[in-house]
């Protein structure tokens, strides 16, 4: 039988592992064998493998048999490279014991350094460092690191003596202890341990290290590390690896020195070396905070104002030696390296190396600049750029640096962060706009008559629904920063103002919304503008060129639509006609029409609406010249349309000049118990057909006047939506027809068009052959109907359970914001091939918020759609997923 190899040697200029070994020798682990292949200077040591944790848990926490030797065998390679001996009181080896997963994790055991200090050994590196203070100094802090880590003992036991002690001295920082009060430190602290857990602090090297093995495995398992695997999907299987790794001591005197660096800066990914150090320091004073670490280049602590010496002035030669180092760690690599080091007297020493976390605008310029130095392909640049993070690109953000006051928490239903004074009504929220002052909208939950005071706030809060219900897709449209069923804030309208987090605002006051978070703050919180650069749109032309999938926006306001195209979008997949009514002198046409009781009442209101539904189309298709724009037929739920209340009935009655106690008993008839099932989409069509007819005559009349203009005839495409059966298709199809011939007739001219269908309802899915065969032409999947009516969710209610489902996580995901693959998907896949079947070629896309999804796009990528329809500001985001799903960047999000 071969034995398992649990333990991986490195240093000394040479490796058993490398970089592409992360699963088994986690990050760390892999990064210091690659650095070490590499030749650079890494302190040698070895690498207990993810394996061997694994089998250790699954053995009931027992270590391999043949773990020990090999161990062994490790640290006596060590013991060769280094010339010391672990143990040995004369020339003590020293190591540091540190955990190392796949992914860098918090909440795993972190470091212990100086293991292997006892007694004896202590005496040992006095002599070896000549140097009895740094010695005792060193063997403080094993013991405190050990204890704290290993040991569970509070750091606060050793503050406090620590405290007495330079109390007593009458000192106030660390560097003032001599040896001796070290000496005297060291002895209190091992007295301390033996009292806390009745047994004396360990002093047989080997004991301590296995003692910090095992507390990297069980850390493995400890609460923060679940809580952290479960919030970022790392599986249990994965394991920890054990990195020990012999010491080397950046607090050995003013020629040594301890620090971190980036390659570039991790914040705004100017091309230039980005760090800090310390002189004479340990790495764990670096990071915690008690001095204040120096800038490593000159330039850098020229920008800070410093009046302490940078590395490069103060250590040149050995600075130089690092830029070298790190340069050739980043051309490895390919990427901005995130490294640690140390430098003992005057030598250096690499640590750690691993790819640099980043804000959305330095990996968008680091992208940029190492494919233009010719360090990345192009392709690979537009990998590099998480498409979400555009998002900060897009919308202002709150200052990262500036206190938050957080009062409630909802869905970040839109992006970006608005301050303002808080209003409840629509009309004031318009009035004060006009005015000049930024408002914050805050309603229980948003219906049409709120789209004027939507457009003139800053931002919207609403205390009910979710990431699809009317508040959330209008401020997505337009682009307004939005937080939805924030359930914490309770709205008193009698005396104007709203209660959440056990506080009161009142109308008129500020607040601040954070609508990539969901937070809505008390006061004014600075934010940052966006900053469109050259390398955005660079960034943008690549991934254009990589990718297949065609993007088109949602949009129905020429605003919007203009938005869009400077966005880049290629067409209007989804142009909602009932958002065109919201408008004040609009919407009572509508309601006038919905509540008319025959069909010579409806036409009359019909009349009123079909010259502004003309003009609203010749706008458009003329901004949108040259692409597809696709205009769906009204789909008005209609308890959005629908009078509340008797002012609303009476001001109708006063507009239309019908009679209010008739209109009333009208709206009653009209109410409907499910309205998301009700009575919309093509079923108005077909109850009411002089409703879509009056549409298409719009649409077609509009596209014959722009062509006449132009010269050129718009790509009209006519939509309808929520058909389920090809006879309701055939219906439609025939209606359209009949009325552009109609049209054509009257105006003497011609324009083509397409027909097509939204695929919103499983029956629809399922018989999408019967579709094409009934005449559609082409296929939108709104996926926001089709998740309602598969999971049978409201979309209206969802908001008061999914929560829960999220928390329980028995859904992982909210499944209105990333299509549900294995349900809703497989119903799209359905649809897609069931329609090739019958119509090859036909062209199909998605209109569902999902199509501004980047998880969701890699989907509609697999499944072979011709298109995506998003949010104009999301257009951007799904233009780079799309490229990144086709350059097979799919997969990675599954
Ligand atoms: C959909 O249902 O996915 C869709 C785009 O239509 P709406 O959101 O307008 O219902
Ligand atoms: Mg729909």
């Amino acid at each position: 039988m071969t034995s398992t190899r649990w333990v991986y040697g490195f240093g000394g200029g040479g490796a058993d592992g490398d970089a592409s070994m992360k699963n088994l020798l986690g990050g760390k682990g892999a990064n210091l064998a690659e650095m070490s292949s590499l030749g650079l200077p890494v302190p040698p040591g070895f690498t207990i493998t993810t394996e061997a944790c694994n089998r250790y848990y699954a053995d009931g926490r027992q270590y391999p048999a043949d773990l020990a030797e090999q161990v062994r065998a490790a640290m006596a390679e060590v013991e060769k490279v280094t010339d010391k001996r672990f143990g040995d009181p004369a020339n003590p080896l020293l190591v540091s014991v540190r955990s190392g997963a796949r992914a860098s994790m918090p909440g795993m055991m972190d470091t212990v350094l100086n293991l292997g200090l006892n007694d004896q050994t202590v005496e040992g590196l006095a002599s070896l460092s000549g140097d009895r203070r740094f010695a005792f100094d060193s063997y403080r802090r094993f013991i405190q690191m050990y204890s704290n880590v290993v040991l569970g003992l509070s750091h606060d036991l050793f503050e406090e003596i620590l405290d007495d002690h330079k109390e007593r001295l009458g000192v106030e920082l660390d560097t003032e202890l001599e040896a001796g009060d070290w000496e005297r430190v060291v002895a209190a602290f091992k007295q301390a341990v033996e009292q806390a857990q009745g047994e004396p602090f360990p002093q047989e090297a080997e004991a301590q290290l296995w003692g910090a093995i095992g507390a990297v495995f069980a850390s493995w398992m400890n609460e923060r590390a679940k809580f952290y695997r479960r919030m970022h999907d790392i599986p249990e299987s994965w394991g920890t690896a054990v990195n020990v790794q012999s010491m080397v001591f950046g607090n050995m005197g003013e020629t040594s020195a301890t620090g971190v660096a980036f390659t570039r800066n991790p914040s705004t990914g100017e091309a230039r070396l980005y760090g800090e150090f310390l002189i004479n320091a340990q790495g764990e004073d670096v990071v915690a905070g008690i001095r204040t670490p120096q800038a490593l280049t000159r330039a850098g602590r020229e920008e800070m104002g410093d009046s302490e010496p940078s590395m490069e002035e103060a250590l040149p030669k050995v600075f130089g030696q690092f830029v070298e180092t790190v340069e050739t760690l980043e051309r490895h690599y390919r990427d901005m390296q995130d490294v640690e080091f140390t430098v003992e007297r005057g030598r250096l020493w690499m640590l750690q190396t691993r790819n640099g976390k980043r804000t959305a605008k330095a990996a968008l310029k680091i992208a940029v600049d190492m494919a233009r130095e010719g360090l990345i392909s192009e392709d690979e640049a537009v990998m590099r750029v998480e498409p979400q993070a555009l998002d900060q690109l897009l919308h202002p953000m709150l200052d990262p640096t500036a206190p938050r006051d957080v009062i409630a928490k909802g869905l970040p239903a839109s992006p970006g962060a608005a301050t303002g004074q808080v209003v409840f009504d629509s009309d004031e929220a318009e009035r004060l706009g006009k005015l000049g002052t930024p408002v914050i909208l805050v309603r229980e939950e948003t219906s049409p008559e709120d789209i004027h005071g939507m457009h003139a706030a800053r931002g919207i809060v609403t205390a009910r629904g979710g990431m699809t219900s009317h508040a959330a897709v209008v401020a997505r449209g337009m682009g307004r920063p939005c937080v939805s069923g924030a359930g914490g804030v309770h709205i008193d309208l009698a005396t104007g103002l709203f209660k959440a987090g056990g506080r009161e605002v009142k109308a008129g006051e500020t607040i601040t919304i954070d609508g990539s978070s969901g937070e809505v703050m008390a006061g004014a919180v600075p934010t940052i503008e966006p900053e469109m650069s050259g390398d955005f749109a660079t960034l943008m032309g690549w991934a254009d060129r990589a990718r297949r999938l065609r993007v088109r926006a949602n949009a129905e306001t020429p605003l919007d639509a203009r938005t869009a195209r400077g966005f880049g979008a290629e067409g209007i997949g989804l142009c909602r006609t009932e958002h065109m009514f919201f408008e004040d002198s609009r919407i009572a046409a509508v309601r006038e029409m919905i509540l008319a009781d025959d069909e010579a009442g409806r036409r009359a209101a019909l009349a009123k609406i079909e010259p502004f539904q003309k003009g609203d189309f010749t706008e458009l298709f003329e901004i949108m010249a040259g692409l597809p724009v696709t205009i769906r037929l009204l789909d008005p739920p209609l308890h959005e349309f629908l009078p509340h209340g008797d002012a609303e009935i009476e001001a109708l009655a006063r507009a239309s000049g019908l009679d209010a106690a008739k209109l009333k008993r009208r709206a009653r008839d009209l109410a409907e118990s499910n309205p998301m099932l009700g009575h919309r989409g093509c079923r108005l069509g077909v109850a009411y057909p002089e409703i879509y007819e009056m549409q298409v005559r719009a649409i077609l009349e509009a596209a014959i006047e722009v062509k006449g203009r132009t010269g050129d005839a718009p790509l009209v495409e006519i939509m309808h939506p929520l058909v389920g059966a090809g006879r309701e298709m055939k219906f439609l199809r025939e209606l359209t027809d009949r009325t552009a011939e109609d049209v054509f007739a009257q105006a003497g001219d011609r324009v083509d068009y397409l027909v097509g269908a939204m695929i919103e309802l499983p029956r629809a899915a399922i018989r999408a052959g019967d579709l094409a065969e009934a005449g559609a032409e082409f296929f939108s999947f709104g996926t926001n109907d089709l998740t309602q009516t598969t999971f049978g969710i409201s979309r209206d209610d969802a908001g008061r359970f999914l929560g829960a489902y999220l928390d329980a996580g028995v859904y992982e995901n909210d499944p209105f914001v990333r299509l549900d693959q294995e349900g809703v998907g497989e119903l799209v896949r359905m649809g897609v091939e069931r329609a090739r079947a019958t119509k090859p070629g036909i062209k199909m896309g998605i209109c569902g918020e999902h199509g501004g999804d980047p998880s969701s796009i890699g989907f509609c990528e697999i499944v072979g759609l011709d298109y995506v329809s998003c949010s104009p500001y999301r257009t951007p985001i799904a233009r780079l997923a799309a490229a990144q799903a086709a350059l097979g960047g799919a997969e990675k999000d599954r």
